[in-house]
């Protein structure tokens, strides 16, 4: 896999025509690195699924051009080899075959792509290890807990050992514990295996997990923030004015204490925070219909 696990530039989806038409991406361009962790931040509608779905090539694009890995997917013969291979996908819901045990469903991802079935014991067994399922690895999903579910649907994601894992809305159905506790399994999962993350989300909380945060709105990337920037930059500020020391003296601003550069200063630090970080910093949830 090449250095730069994703590349897209320009990207383009309109669904239906003419006076219904959709633009539901709207010359869209990022890349991400081999090892990266992002979010893709926006409210329900923006063009989130649409991304997704078009890097896993589970839908063409209407113009642009994409590639993972270095590959260009228009240039696909089999695309869903290609995506068997190289690509992992965790939706809102599990979706794991119901009778088939935690193992099962985890080794069923495997056939197209790792030969022999000790082999594929072999990497479900660590697979297994690694996500904390080694307990459970002959239940059905009916006895597992909802979370418990996300971390096998993990496990069929990483079953072939993916360059990139795609998660779309992926704590959508789960308490904040559970939220928390996945995300935290991802992390783990990018700094321990290496594994390039890009998770869809419209709740903020899920987006500030992430070093790197693409906001999305209408289709157009708006903001590419590592949402610490707004708090370092917003610190400089701080260090290199003498404005720290009289901040705690209560209405200093008010009392004339602060010279007008000062409360510029001030009032840049709180834009910063609040605005600047693509709106990471600060501020409630997209709504989500
Ligand atoms: P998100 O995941 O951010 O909620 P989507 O990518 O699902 O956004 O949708 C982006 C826009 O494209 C929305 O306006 C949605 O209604 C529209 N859209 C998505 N899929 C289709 C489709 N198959 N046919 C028509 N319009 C679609
Ligand atoms: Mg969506």
């Amino acid at each position: 896999m090449a250095e730069e696990v994703i590349r897209v530039h320009d990207l383009t989806k309109v669904y239906g025509k003419a006076a219904a038409a959709v633009r539901a991406l709207d010359g869209f361009s990022f890349s991400a690195r081999a090892g990266e962790m992002l979010t893709l931040f926006g409210p329900s509608g923006s063009g989130k699924t649409t991304l997704l779905n078009i890097l896993a090539g589970l839908e063409k694009p209407s113009g642009g051009e994409v590639s993972v890995g270095g590959q260009s997917l228009a240039g696909l013969k089999d695309a869903d080899a290609f995506r068997a291979k190289n690509i992992g996908f965790i939706f809102r819901s599990p979706n794991l075959l119901p009778v088939l045990s935690v193992r099962e469903n985890i080794e069923a991802q495997m056939r197209a792509v790792v030969a022999g079935g000790s082999a594929r014991r072999r990497r479900s067994e660590s697979l297994l290890g690694m996500l904390g399922l080694t307990e459970v690895a002959n239940l059905r999903p009916d006895e597992l807990s909802n979370i418990q579910c996300m971390r096998v649907a993990v496990g069929r994601a990483m079953a072939n050992d993916p360059a990139l894992l795609l998660a779309d809305e992926p704590t959508g159905d789960l308490d904040s514990r559970g939220g928390k506790e996945l995300l935290e399994l991802l992390t783990g999962l990018n700094e321990r295996a290496g594994v390039t993350i890009l998770i869809a989300t419209h709740e903020r909380s899920v987006a500030q997990a992430a070093p790197r945060v693409l906001h999305i709105a209408d289709g157009r990337l708006v903001g590419d923030r590592r949402p610490d920037d707004a708090l370092q930059d917003a610190l400089r500020l701080l260090a290199e004015s003498e404005v720290g020391g009289k901040v705690p003296a209560q209405g200093a601003a008010a009392r004339g204490l602060l010279s007008a550069e000062e409360q510029a200063v001030l009032r840049r630090l709180l834009e910063k925070v609040t605005t600047d970080a693509g709106g990471v910093a600060g501020g409630a949830d997209y709504s989500f219909t």
